[in-house]
């Protein structure tokens, strides 16, 4: 078996969002949502296959496709979605693992097409920036390659507004679900996990006061900057 701890960290990855919430316990029959990651040469990708439930995933059912998608081992079909993981990995050079999810509060803001807002030092931690949301495509590009243009949405959506992937390891699909990424499987995971969070904590913030505004910017940069970057100070 080719890339076999890749394939091994990529099943445990995929189990993962169903025990983080990602999924919903009770959903994880119904197959929603996927872990991809790249191997070191950037030319293989481990990824879940279709259609198969969580709980019954093993190594030998995860999948490698090359970087243009075609299969190289794994007896099983790789994920619907893959055309969009690989579009990521192409143009977001860092990106070493991806989840897509249909989490419910960060879902419900993507079917709401309402980016995530930094209300809060929770984000700030996490994300430089709000979540954008990639707007939804439009039926010619529904019809024909729909995965390898939503992933193509998703590059364009960052590079004309001007984000950092790797600020940013986030989005939302409009009237879709959530994509987060990482330098790594667990990286990637905690980024979905706090945007699930901050997504549940907005929407319950914007119960209470729908005028709220964003945190300062100060406020922002210190939170971020001092987990990231060259003068991060937080953590042992
Ligand atoms: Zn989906």
């Amino acid at each position: 078996m080719i890339l076999k701890e890749l394939r091994f960290d990529v099943m445990r990855a995929n189990k993962e969002i169903v025990r983080l919430g990602l999924v919903g316990r009770e959903e994880a029959s119904l197959t929603l949502g996927n872990v991809s990651g790249i191997d070191k040469s950037r030319s293989c990708v481990a990824i879940k296959p279709s259609g198969v439930p969580y709980p019954s995933l093993t190594p030998q059912d995860v999948v490698v496709v090359n970087i243009q998608g075609y299969p190289l081992e794994g007896a099983r079909k790789p994920s619907v979605d893959t055309p969009i993981h690989l579009e990521i990995y192409r143009n977001f050079k860092d990106v070493c693992a991806i989840v897509h999810a249909h989490a419910n509060y960060s879902s419900s803001f993507a079917q709401a097409g309402v980016p995530i807002d930094c209300l809060g030092t929770t984000h700030a931690d996490y994300f430089y920036g709000p979540i954008p949301v990639v707007p939804v495509l439009k039926k010619e590009l529904v019809e024909k390659d729909y995965e390898a243009n939503l992933g193509k949405a998703i590059v364009e959506t960052f590079k004309k507004n001007n984000i950092n992937p790797l600020e940013v390891p986030a989005c939302l699909l409009q009237h879709h679900g959530l994509f987060a990424w990482g330098r790594t499987l667990s990286e990637a995971l905690r980024n979905a996990v706090a945007l699930e969070k901050v997504a549940e904590m907005n929407f319950i913030t914007l119960g209470l006061n729908s005028k709220i505004k964003p945190i300062p910017s100060y406020l922002h940069d210190k939170h971020y900057l001092r987990k990231h970057g060259g003068k991060a100070y937080y953590g042992q």
